[in-house]
């Protein structure tokens, strides 16, 4: 499951070298550069990560983390905030608007990765562990298994992803489309109705023995993982 991270830099040097290292790192990696279109990117494409440069063209770094964070959506997304050297008082005001870290340019790579998962395993451990528990639910990315109280469930691979990306975010509502692009991928045309035939398959493989059912479908929009159920 990639890790979707949206990089909102208007320097088209530092866009490149972020788009290349990070997609090499293996983040689905999204480019915008001008500030006013971020608001709207973020809703199309749901990212996981926000790396939010400070300085932006039409809409600062500052005031679009302020609206990110007054959104319930979008109120929890991770935020990272790159400042240039001597802008303290900038990133106290960072964090103040609630960015969840920030860096300071110019910074090294392997660092900025680093304090990306580190933010990403203190917001959302679900996205980044190998290992995801769900009420009486056991997910293993590593071995590809799904437990449910102690009993392995048999799931094909289709099912096994969709579960993945409803895990990782109990209680978030995703539309079909959003199903469809995390699941099945961007570039691959498949009709909406195909994931309710997957999340039936997966629905009778987790309560084959008459469970309750973990799964909820929410009226027109999608489905979620019932938050509220803890096994
Ligand atoms: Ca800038």
């Amino acid at each position: 499951m990639a890790i979707k991270i949206l990089v909102v830099e208007d320097e088209e040097a530092l866009q490149q070298l972020l788009e290349y290292n990070l997609s090499r790192e293996g983040f689905e990696v999204t480019v915008v550069g001008d500030g006013a279109e971020v608001i709207t990117t973020v809703a199309e494409i749901s990212p996981d990560f926000v790396l939010l440069d400070w300085m932006l063209p039409n809409l600062s770094g500052i005031e679009i983390c302020r609206q990110l964070r007054a959104n319930t959506e979008t109120r929890s997304l991770p935020i990272i905030m790159l400042t240039a050297r001597g802008e303290e008082e900038d990133r106290v005001r960072g964090l103040d608007k609630g960015a969840d870290d920030y860096i300071t340019k110019p910074f090294s790579i392997s660092e900025l990765v680093a304090r990306i998962k580190a933010v990403l395993r203190r917001t959302n451990p679900a996205i980044v562990g190998d290992v995801v528990h769900f009420a009486d639910i056991v997910l293993d990315r590593g071995t590809k298994r799904v437990k449910r109280n102690e009993r392995t469930i048999a799931l094909g691979p289709t099912e096994f992803r969709l579960l993945d990306v409803l895990i990782q975010r109990p209680g978030r509502v995703f539309s079909r489309e959003q199903l469809l692009d995390r699941v099945w991928g961007q570039d691959v045309y498949v009709e909406n109705r195909t994931v309710d035939v997957h999340i039936g398959r997966l629905r009778k493989a987790l309560n084959k023995r008459g469970e309750h059912d973990p799964i909820r479908t929410v009226r027109a929009s999608g489905y979620a993982l019932d938050e509220t159920y803890e096994g």
